[in-house]
């Protein structure tokens, strides 16, 4: 099976082992060996809510190298309309704007200029009687990686359409080499508010290739524009004084209902958070719902404004982005929003191709052998105490059973069963701290860590 590429990564000395990002994975995708993280590279998801419960920032998200958008005669940046709502008030769109170019960006752009056709696309596919129904949005790569490994039944619900985002650089790709730029002198850099959309870029499912030259974390990003800013070291564009005009549902798009606003057909729902959608999913699968349309599931709280990579408080982010949107009238003409001249082209490129289930609860590739190590697995976990309490390294009881049927893990790594075999003096004590020390390390068991605690 192709690996999926991620953007997370563990920066070693700083974990302190705790184990807070084994408890909060939808997908139970980090276990704990040696004291440190060891990651799944087939159930994570790119969810990021690790990257949140780490007490010491000792997960990163990797990205492009800012450097390389000198690379390009004609380097361009899509950004994602809440880019702007990171900043205070009193920071104009003007001066954002302005600092951007400072930056040595020929062209900025916002990701959420094709959200009109979108709009148009969702409605069609609402109403089409061929469609599976409830169609699952495809906007958010973390809950699109979350169905297919977490709910393979339900991928042929995902809408197999291309995002804004996509059709955003397509669209940019298309007027500049119109406009005679050489394709070669094109250099597009996204900047992300989440690394699940670094993971789609590097890793597209559905599509060959994405085509953007760079990604750029949005935080990275503001830190940089901010700097700028406030050294007053950049020429105020006056001449634009806000981004490309851009429509009112195009700017509420990202945020939580954003999707399904103004759609006016059909019975449509919005989910955030991963957790809560993985919860309706589960529901979905077992077919305790019924009678929805469609379904535009996200996997940070507040969508988008929620980003993991975001510079600020996602209300606050909200907020500005709706205030921004009140302004602005509820669709835009051609001739503002130049990319709605481009329908046709865009409309002839808006599918994907087929989205490939990936169970993670697959043992393995052989069906007869994955099929007796799942019974196994079963009847290993029936014994387990159901504690959840993750002193084996997993975060579940049978997560840890479907490591020991698969050799990854010893059933004497549980606090229980050691208990129980050294009440019949099968497990000596030592045995039993080296089997603490195989998963937690040697600080946590050494005399030493418990240095305070009056224990003699
Ligand atoms: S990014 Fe999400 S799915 Fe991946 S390890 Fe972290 S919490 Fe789990
Ligand atoms: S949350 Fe995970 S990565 Fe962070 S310190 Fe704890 S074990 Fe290490």
């Amino acid at each position: 099976m192709e690996s999926f590429h991620h953007a997370l990564n563990f920066k070693y000395d700083l974990c302190i082992g705790c184990s807070h990002c084994t408890s909060v994975c939808p997908t139970g995708a980090i276990h704990i060996e040696n004291g440190s993280p060891v990651l799944d590279t087939n159930r994570c998801v790119d969810c990021g809510r690790c990257y949140l419960a780490c007490p010491v920032n000792a997960i990163y998200i990797e990205q492009d190298d800012f450097q390389t958008i000198y690379n390009y005669k004609c380097p361009v940046v899509l950004i994602p309309s809440i880019f702007s709502a990171q900043f205070p008030e009193k920071i104009s769109q003007c001066a954002i704007l302005s600092a951007i170019y400072h930056l040595g960006f020929k062209y900025v752009y916002e990701v959420e200029k094709s959200v009109d056709l979108m709009k148009e696309v969702i409605k069609e596919q609402i109403l089409s009687e061929e469609r599976e129904k409830p169609i699952i949005s495809s906007f958010c790569p973390a809950v699109v990686r979350l169905i297919q490994v977490k709910y393979p039944s339900l991928v042929p619900n995902i809408l197999p359409m291309r995002t804004p985002l996509d059709l955003t650089t397509l669209y940019i790709r298309k007027r500049l080499t119109d406009q005679g730029i050489p394709d070669e002198d094109i250099g597009i850099f996204y900047v992300t508010p989440c690394a699940a959309k670094i993971a789609a870029v590097k890793s597209p499912v559905g599509e060959e290739k994405m085509p953007v030259e760079g990604v750029i974390n949005m935080n990275y990003l503001y830190n940089k524009v901010f700097r700028v800013i406030k050294e007053g070291v950049y020429k105020l564009r006056e001449d634009e004084f806000d981004f490309h005009p851009i429509s009112q549902n195009s700017l509420y798009f990202t945020l939580t209902g954003g999707e399904i606003k103004d759609v006016e057909v059909g019975r449509n729902l919005a989910i955030d958070e991963i957790h809560n959608v993985s919860d309706f999913l589960e529901k979905l699968e077992d077919e305790d719902i019924d009678n929805i349309d469609y379904l535009e599931l996200r996997a940070c709280d507040e969508s988008c404004a929620g980003g993991i990579l975001c510079a600020g408080n996602r209300f606050l982010i909200e907020d500005r982005q709706k205030k921004r949107a009140q302004g602005k009238p509820k669709t835009v003409t051609p001739e503002e929003n130049k990319l709605l001249n481009y329908f046709p082209y865009l409309r002839e490129n808006l599918k994907v191709g087929k989205v490939a289930p990936r169970s993670m609860d697959k043992l393995d590739d052989n069906i007869a052998v994955a099929m007796r190590k799942m019974k196994r697995s079963f009847e290993i976990n029936e014994d387990l105490p159901q504690v959840d309490c993750r002193i084996c390294g997993y975060q579940t009881c049978k997560a840890f059973s479907e490591a020991i049927v698969n050799n990854e893990a010893d059933v004497r790594q549980c606090i229980f069963v050691q208990r129980i075999l050294e009440q019949t003096d099968k497990l000596t004590t030592p045995e039993a701290l080296k089997l603490m020390r195989k998963v937690w390390g040697e600080k946590k068991i050494e005399k030493h860590s418990i240095k305070h605690l009056d224990l003699e």
